[in-house]
């Protein structure tokens, strides 16, 4: 695996292999990698020729300095899970590369950022598209792959990219969890033994309004699932909403199509989000 530190070298070692109409899938990641990661490396390398992970912890996606400052570091476990998945180069740039000037751009997300993380994080999706523009310019990928996990950032990336005329295909790929059911994610050793073990509340509550929520009015069941996760200790429930999965708008009972439960909620000083698909 060839480790790649500039948005010149990145771009000239994938245009040799575009000139020679070879297929680039791109897994943009902020390392701390786990399963979740190489599964949408192992996706990419089943449908391109050449795989390029980028590891790139995005400062102005983050709008809590600690959050950014404690965020998981783990660069040489990560290479060497991505020399063992035979990844063919890893884009690990600075900020400077990212950024080359320090403007930001700002970008309409025609309403997608309307809801759930886009109130509770301000600036957050703004920072993910100057990101991953900034590295579909780079890299040119014929395909880029990121997690269902993040499912309103993967529905405004397509949208995002769709919109500012990007040439690619972005696949959405399917959460990976643990042995009890909480998703996987770079945050999760952040969890006390306490908060880790309480952390699977999340699974279940989404499983219990999904198992639910063809015979019962899913409002109530809304409001059920809220109770359970604001009764946890140490826990702040940030919200939890079921949306349409296309337009992200909250839905009601007289919704007809499928339904989204998507949650944000704290344990301790953790933050934690997953969502399903109930119905
Ligand atoms: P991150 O490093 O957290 O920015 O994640 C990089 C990519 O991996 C994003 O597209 C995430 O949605 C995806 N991802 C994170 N956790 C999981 C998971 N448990 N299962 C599948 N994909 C994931």
């Amino acid at each position: 695996m060839i480790i790649i530190t500039t948005a010149i070298e990145m771009t000239n070692y994938v245009n040799s292999a575009l000139r020679n109409g070879v297929e680039v899938g791109l897994v943009p990641t902020m390392g701390a990698l786990h399963q979740g990661h190489l599964s949408l490396i192992d996706r990419a390398k089943k449908e391109n020729q050449l795989v390029v992970v980028s590891i790139f912890v995005n400062p102005v996606q983050f709008n809590r300095k600690e959050d950014l400052e404690k965020y998981p570091r783990t660069f040489e476990l990560d290479k060497t899970l991505l020399e063992q998945a035979s990844v063919d180069a890893l884009f690990y740039p600075s900020v400077n590369e990212i950024y080359p000037i320090d403007k930001k751009l700002v970008y309409d997300m025609d309403g997608l950022d309307a809801s759930m993380e886009g109130p509770n994080r301000p600036g957050h999706f703004n920072g993910v598209i100057q990101a991953v523009t900034r590295l579909l310019d780079i890299v040119q990928p014929t395909r880029a792959y990121f997690g269902e996990k993040d499912f309103q950032q993967l529905a405004i990336i397509k949208h995002m990219t769709q919109k500012l005329g990007y040439n690619l295909e972005i696949i959405g790929c399917p959460t990976l969890r643990e042995a009890d059911g909480l998703a996987m994610s770079s945050r999760n050793v952040l969890l006390r033994p306490d908060e880790r073990k309480k952390a699977s509340v999340i699974f279940q509550v989404l499983s219990q309004l999904k198992k639910e929520a063809q015979t019962k009015s899913i409002m109530s069941l809304k409001e059920e699932a809220i109770d359970v996760l604001k009764k946890v200790k140490g826990s702040k429930l940030e919200y939890l909403e079921l949306v349409n999965p296309d337009t992200l708008e909250p839905v009601d009972d007289s919704i007809d199509g499928s339904v989204q439960a998507c949650v944000a909620i704290w344990l301790g000083g953790v933050r934690l989000i997953d969502n399903m698909q109930v119905k």
